[in-house]
């Protein structure tokens, strides 16, 4: 619905929306989403291997008590009709046991999809290898390096930085791809990033500002949150 041309239109405070995606506290600069090819998902339910673009290839561990803090499927702010979507991740990356300097994709390291989480002392994750080939075809596309704010986050971590509820971050689907704001062209990498992710087919894009930095009373972009939540 939003594809074709235009971009998204900085200045509009889409603070339910914000909301909705769940990044932190954070404002929301647009209220344009991409959505991505049907049945392309990479939704639960999770199995006991993960494989990535780059042929790594992960046994995952199971982890009862932490697949038990993620919120009741059927609560989903999109409905029962959506509640696929938000299976329980059932099973993780062993992070202690996994070399994080593995690419998952060319320019991309497993270490970047996780270290905000292990910053916080965790040891599971997961990364959902859709989300990690788009962000690979986002950077391609660009030409440039890019740098991942926050990808995996556990409930408990999401719910510490501000993050809604059923934020795309616990499935291992989200990734917050960092638009440098001290920069004055901040908002034109941000568009930049955004059509790139919506060209490349990412379910869900959007624009956000972390703090008040504006230019002539607009919200500067911090980051690009981009998530592949099946719909
Ligand atoms: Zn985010």
């Amino acid at each position: 619905m939003m594809h074709g041309n235009g971009g998204f239109r900085i200045g509009w405070l889409a603070v339910a929306l914000g909301l909705a995606v769940g990044c932190g506290r954070e404002t929301a600069v647009s209220v344009e989403v991409a959505t991505g090819e049907p049945g392309a998902s990479s939704d639960p339910p999770y199995s006991e291997r993960v494989v990535f673009r780059s042929g790594l290839r992960l046994t995952l561990v199971r982890d009862r008590g932490l697949t038990a803090t993620y919120p009741a499927p059927d609560g989903n702010p999109f409905g029962s009709v959506r509640q696929r979507h938000y299976a329980r991740v059932a099973y993780f990356i062993d992070l202690p046991r996994t070399s994080l300097s593995q690419q998952v994709t060319a320019n991309f390291q497993i270490g970047e999809y996780v270290a905000s989480a292990r910053q916080r002392g965790a040891t599971r994750a997961y990364v959902d290898p859709q989300i990690a080939d788009h962000v690979q075809q986002i950077r391609s596309g660009l030409g440039r390096p890019l740098t991942l704010n926050s990808g995996f986050r556990s409930p408990e971590h999401n719910r510490a930085v501000g993050g809604a509820t059923y934020s795309r971050h616990i499935y291992g689907d989200a990734v917050d791809i960092d638009v440098d704001q001290a920069r004055a062209d901040a908002n034109v990498r941000a568009q930049e990033i955004f059509n790139e992710a919506r060209d490349v087919g990412v379910d869900f894009v959007l624009p956000l500002s972390e703090t008040s930095v504006s230019v002539d009373g607009q919200p500067r972009v911090s980051w690009v949150h981009i998530d592949d939540r099946g719909f």
